[in-house]
């Protein structure tokens, strides 16, 4: 497997996709471990995880509109989880963190024209990443249309707070600024990079400012316009109103551009995760209980601790692992397939091979019910039959791996087991009865007895093949031996004048189908049912009266003829 196949074998696996409140949240909070958090009482901890991804964090999780909720996955159950009134509840009962990581400086200076919530983020982001920066306003404070917030939504003392921690982050304020045209071309020309947010600069009759009115002027990915030194945000909503999360995004979104265009690099290169986007996760719901959504039993106060720890319970911690809940293989190894797959590339590397992966790589069943459940169709089987082969070509398959169903193959195969013969008398025969190594070396005396019942009921002469699929030596990644019984199988077939095949095995059927699907291959259990009847067509004496569960094998998954065939045969035997 080389680095391209592995990562098309990871990208199968949508177990590490965000969850959808996460991928709607334009910053990308991680509201999973959020709420995992909260829910186990760990508000500290909680606040933390807001911190990684928040600017001001003790201003934006107490006002933020929360875009989050409409696409939690449990809005049909009982509503959406209560993300911005927990948010809020969390930063009100914790103190705020100590100051974040600042890069060492860079030697390049960015200015930020206006002062709010977009403007702010814009500094937030940019001084972490060790620019020096300098935010210009034209009013006595910082803040913007945050200062003008209804005191118990946003106590100014809270914003003072946040400020005072860009200033300890090493953001300058120069407050009481004219935001003029030649004041934008003298930072311009002083910095690395400018900032405008929308309104600064504002005269009665241009409430922008210096920003262009509409979005639309600017670059969507880069929000600069032709001048790539010059970015914009902060624009209101259609309804003139301030989307404080949207706002936040406009800032990050203007700040990753300034940094890209500071430090050289593209403006536009794999930003399509920035801001909220699609996931791909899927999270099964259809045994999910609803349960209401928490209602604080005082409105204005918000989430009481007890209230919060059981609002946030609800949260289904979104993600996939359905394959791991359905195979104790997949559930032993304590991953899921797409670290598997890293798992096994880099085992790859090693000389011998690590003994816990290589035994990981043989312990697969091949059974496909991964593939079933996934809803990205990933074929576990298929990525241990690749990294078996791969071993094998490597010279590093462990000989001890798959030595009993190789012997028994070659046991099969051998002169002293193996057949093909047409019936007595004849030099062809229209079918070729093929029991499979297992009924054979386990019932040959019900081979017997079926291979007389097909002769005597099925025209053109049937004859027989002892033998191999040769399917162990594919799933011990031996493809030479494989072929080699596939080779053999044709040139038995072709002398026997090209019979249709009846298989007993649904494995050896399915091998058959996939391997040559030139040879006509037809289960045994359907041609009982549908052309010869069973020997004697009697019920079973007592049949009724017992309890029979049917198993299907799992090589007979997508062979539903064969599958009905078997219960049609039981049910004219009496069994109901
Ligand atoms: S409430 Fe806002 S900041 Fe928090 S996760 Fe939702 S969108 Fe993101
Ligand atoms: S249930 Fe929890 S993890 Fe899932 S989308 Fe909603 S908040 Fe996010
Ligand atoms: S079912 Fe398994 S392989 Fe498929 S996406 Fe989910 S975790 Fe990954």
């Amino acid at each position: 497997m080389d680095q391209s196949e592995l990562r098309d074998w990871e990208a199968r696996c949508i177990q590490e996709e965000p969850p959808a409140c996460r991928a709607a949240c334009p910053l990308h909070v991680d509201v999973r471990a959020f709420m995992e958090a909260v829910a186990a009482g760990k508000t500290a901890a909680a606040r933390k995880v807001l911190e990684r991804a928040m600017p001001l964090p003790g201003v934006l999780a107490r006002i933020c509109d929360h875009p989050c909720e409409a696409a939690c996955v449990r809005r049909d159950l009982g509503g959406p989880l209560a993300v911005g009134d927990l948010e809020r509840f969390c930063v009100k009962s914790t103190p705020a963190g100590p100051k974040p990581l600042v890069l060492p400086a860079k030697g390049r200076r960015a200015a930020v024209l206006g002062a709010g919530l977009c403007a702010l983020t814009a500094a937030w982001d940019l001084v972490r990443k060790g620019y020096g920066v300098a935010v210009h306003f034209q009013e006595d404070a910082p803040g913007g249309w945050l200062r003008g917030l209804p005191e118990p939504l946003l106590p100014p003392d809270v914003l003072a707070a946040e400020v005072a921690m860009l200033a300890r982050m090493g953001v300058a304020f120069a407050a009481g600024q004219e935001l003029s045209q030649a004041f934008l071309a003298s930072v311009r020309s002083d910095c690395d990079a400018v900032f405008v947010e929308y309104g600064a600069g504002a005269t009665p009759d241009r409430a922008c400012g210096l920003c262009p009115a509409s979005r639309d002027a600017v670059d969507p990915v880069t929000l600069a316009m032709a001048d790539p030194g010059l970015f914009f945000g902060g624009w209101p909503g259609p309804d003139g109103a301030f989307s404080p999360i949207s706002c936040a995004a406009d800032g990050r979104r203007a700040a990753s551009g300034m940094d890209r265009g500071m430090s050289g690099a593209s403006l536009t290169a794999s930003r399509e995760k920035e801001g909220a986007h699609p996931t791909r996760l899927v999270t099964r719901t259809t045994e999910v209980p609803p349960v209401p959504r928490m209602v604080p039993a005082d409105t204005r106060a918000g989430f009481t601790a007890a209230e919060a720890v059981a609002e946030a319970a609800r949260c289904l911690s979104c993600e996939c692992l359905e394959c791991v809940k359905i195979c104790a293989y997949l559930e032993r190894y304590q991953g899921y397939p797409k670290t598997y797959a890293r798992r096994f590339y880099n085992n790859a590397a090693i000389v011998k091979g690590n003994h816990q992966a290589n035994k990981m790589i043989n312990s697969c069943s091949l059974c496909g019910l991964c593939t079933e459940v996934c809803p990205g169709s990933f074929s576990m089987a298929d990525l241990c039959l690749t990294a078996r082969r791969d071993m094998v070509e490597r010279g590093k398959m462990p000989p001890s791996a798959f030595e009993f169903a190789l012997l028994d193959m070659a046991e099969s195969d051998s002169e002293a087991c193996a057949l093909a013969m047409p019936g007595p008398g004849a030099e062809t025969c229209g079918h070729l009865f093929f029991p499979g190594c297992q009924l054979a070396g386990a019932s040959p005396d019900k081979v017997g007895l079926v291979y007389d019942h097909l002769r005597d009921n099925l025209p053109g002469g049937v004859g027989i093949r002892l033998g191999c699929c040769g399917a162990p030596g594919r799933w011990a990644g031996r493809e030479e031996l494989f072929a080699a019984s596939m080779a053999r199988f044709r040139a038995d077939w072709e002398r026997l004048g090209r019979p249709r095949v009846v298989a007993a095995c649904a494995t050896c059927l399915k091998t058959l189908v996939e391997a040559a699907p030139d040879i006509p291959a037809v289960s045994l259990w359907r041609v009982l049912a549908g052309e010869t009847g069973l020997p004697g067509n009697a019920p079973l004496a007592g049949a009724g009266s017992r309890a029979l569960a049917v198993h299907d094998p799992c090589s007979s998954r997508h062979d539903p003829q064969s599958q009905a065939a078997v219960r049609d045969l039981l049910s004219r035997l009496g069994v109901t």
